[in-house]
């Protein structure tokens, strides 16, 4: 499927959607929000947003919708939704739930998570305009598509009868056609109970389904398996939703959506998908979009989903990652392999994308012209604002983990300093901030924070032991505990001794000369194996037997500090 000589699998959806010769076009996601959204609906979107920018460039005018589709029926909640509150609002249409957390202020059970991932958009550089599916269903354009739906229930259900009955056991097929007889595609808003649907005992689920449409009045008919309510309502009453398998074509043809991604649940033969094109064609008169097929992100090795334990939201994300790597992360994988989005491999994502700054900036030499050509298609279009003229200036994250873990003992501007003196400045490129550094410091002290956690929830020690041998993860103690001043031998204080002496003695030194420095005092002026003299630093700075490669470490800390800490073990002795 994937043409070797494209510069990039984007370019396939590029070039099909350009044979559609439009001078504007459309470009459409969903997403209903039935809880926190995990960061996994990001990677349609940000799909979305490259293809946006690709076609911007061209000078074509482009459209791009995010459909929040809060018309949709709470079917079930997220467990961290009170029980009470979940049974008395099971059945209705999310914007007709209030937010379920008191003093929150805001609008409805939709508004609350739907905002939550909207206002992460401009972090992640994403430009696309939100349509709330139950404010289109009050307008009359979308009530047109509901009244078109109606008078070709019979083309629809052949459609749907079509592509359906072909994937059903024999048990299915006589349910589904059972089903069929009295089907319209069309539910109602309850007048009585507000719901939508209602969930039976047995768990099994019953759409309030219009039970017949009077054509003259414009009226439908239902009888409310909820409350037992029958009612009438007109059909541009807004209380009228399109059954979900027509309810995506009729967006399509109102919004002429010109290409839309597909999670592998839609994507599969039979799916909403295959009878939304069909549906889009013969009832509505549009040839609809070009299917964009993508698997599921996971985090780390397990599946996400709204209303399962595991959500990890954007606005998580944000806290502790960059998000150009994450846009990085999505653009740089073919959709159709999965990708597992893991915590503890930040640090490769970001040489991965440091290699790719370079190549784009000329700084490093590419492998190959095909690794040059996909650099310079690919970076424009992970970054989050305009394209700098010059490489920026990054602190490394290496550097920046070590820093972060140096809070407690070293003040901001100290630690600013060091960090800005580590970074060769070019004239012409912006520095970064000493308010710019704080927000990477505490975002790089969230991310050690949930690597620990991981850490803490992994059982193999191998495992652990790679993680940590990529990151320097280490607490520095305020004070050292006297128990590990009691076992220090006479031999490992004569030697700090020495190494004081050696500070007091040299300015400017480096991280290899330290780490020189300690070997020679271990093994030529006390005569003990080297490990021995390692080991009583580790513990003196870090209170455990192991840390992070000496000599970078020493380097990092502050003299000042460095000397009061030798200090400390006199005073005890
Ligand atoms: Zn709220
Ligand atoms: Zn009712």
């Amino acid at each position: 499927m994937v043409n070797k000589e494209l510069v990039h699998w984007l370019e396939e959806t590029v070039q099909e959607i350009s044979k559609r010769n439009l001078t504007e076009i459309t470009l459409s996601t969903g997403k209903t929000p039935s809880g926190h959204i995990h960061i996994g609906i990001l990677r349609e979107i940000i799909i979305c947003d490259a293809l946006r920018r690709i076609f911007e460039k061209k000078g074509i005018k482009v459209s791009f919708y995010l459909f929040m589709d809060d018309f949709d029926a709470a079917k079930r909640f997220p467990y961290y939704i009170d029980e009470d509150y979940q049974k008395n609002n099971l059945g209705k249409p999310f914007t007709l739930i209030p937010c379920p957390f008191k003093e929150c202020g805001c609008e409805s059970y939709a508004y609350h998570f739907g905002n939550e991932l909207i206002s992460t958009f401009k972090h992640f550089g994403i430009k696309n305009e939100i349509i709330w599916t139950y404010e289109l269903y009050q307008k009359k354009e979308m009530q047109e598509k509901i009244k078109i739906a109606l008078e070709n229930t019979d083309k629809i259900k052949e459609i749907l009868k079509k592509y359906i009955l072909p994937t059903l056991d024999d048990e299915h097929k006589k349910l589904f056609n059972e089903m069929q007889r009295t089907w319209i595609p069309v539910m109602v808003i309850c007048e009585k109970c507000s719901k939508i649907q209602n969930r039976a005992e047995d768990g099994s689920i019953h759409p309030n389904r219009a039970i017949k449409y009077l054509e003259k009045e414009q009226m439908v008919i239902y009888e409310c398996p909820a409350c037992g309510n029958k009612g009438k309502t007109s059909i541009y009453s807004g209380k009228l939703k399109l059954n979900w398998r027509v309810d995506w074509p009729a967006k399509w043809a109102l919004f002429k959506a010109t290409c839309e991604p597909a999670g592998k649940d839609h994507s599969v033969k039979g799916g909403a998908y295959d009878t939304g094109i069909e549906i889009c064609q013969k009832i509505y008169n549009y040839e609809g979009p070009i299917k964009l097929p993508y698997e599921w992100l996971r985090l780390g090795n397990q599946d996400m989903g709204t209303s399962k334990g595991i959500v990890f939201t954007p606005e998580e994300y944000l806290k502790l990652a960059d998000p150009e790597i994450y846009r990085m992360l999505i653009l740089r994988t073919n959709p159709m392999k999965h990708i597992s989005l893991r915590i503890e491999e930040i640090p490769q994502y970001h040489d991965y994308y440091e290699k790719m700054e370079n190549i784009f900036y000329g700084v490093e030499e590419p492998e190959s012209k095909e690794d040059y050509d996909l650099y310079q298609y690919l970076y424009p279009l992970t970054k989050i604002s305009s394209i700098p003229e010059f490489k920026p200036i990054r602190i490394p994250l290496k550097l920046l983990t070590f820093l972060s873990q140096m809070q407690n003992i070293l003040s901001l501007d100290k630690l600013y300093k060091k960090a800005m003196s580590s970074i060769r400045v070019n004239k012409a490129e912006k520095t970064i901030s000493i308010e710019e550094f704080k927000v990477l410091l505490k975002r790089t002290e969230n991310w050690i924070k949930e690597v620990k956690i991981e850490i803490d929830r992994i059982t193999d020690h191998t495992i652990i032991r790679n993680i940590l041998n990529k990151i320097d993860i280490f607490t520095i103690p305020d004070i050292i505990p006297k128990d590990i001043i009691n076992v220090l031998s006479d031999k490992q204080l004569q030697g700090f001794r020495l190494f004081k002496n050696f500070l007091l003695e040299n300015d400017n030194l480096d991280a290899d000369s330290i780490q020189n420095k300690i070997f020679t005092i271990a093994k030529k002026e006390l005569n003990i194996p080297p490990k021995k003299m390692f080991e009583a630093f580790y513990l003196l700075l870090l209170g455990s037997k192991s840390g992070p490669r000496l000599g970078p470490f020493i380097l990092m800390l502050d003299k000042d500090w460095l000397l009061k800490r030798l200090n400390q073990l006199e005073d005890k002795k």
